[in-house]
């Protein structure tokens, strides 16, 4: 005597990998829960934001912001 059907779980009724593009598994930001889309974001793990709230840019990093060529405005 043979079963008629397979057994079920012997043949998963499900699609092959092949079938199923599985993109890549989106990174979340460990603080905020939202996906991360950049390279470093995915690397640290923290959207930019969080990022920054969690490692402010200190005396480590360094800055040129201040350094900018402008003359200061006479007079006043
Ligand atoms: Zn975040």
């Amino acid at each position: 005597m043979e079963h008629p059907e397979p057994l079920p779980g012997l043949l998963p009724d499900t699609a092959p990998d092949t079938l199923r593009p599985a993109p890549r598994r989106p990174v979340r930001c460990a603080l905020c829960g939202r996906p991360l889309t950049g390279a470093q974001s995915r690397r640290t793990g923290l959207g930019p934001a969080c990022d920054a709230k969690l490692h402010p840019a200190g005396a480590d990093i360094p800055t040129r912001r201040h350094e900018v060529d402008q003359e200061p405005l006479p007079g006043t």
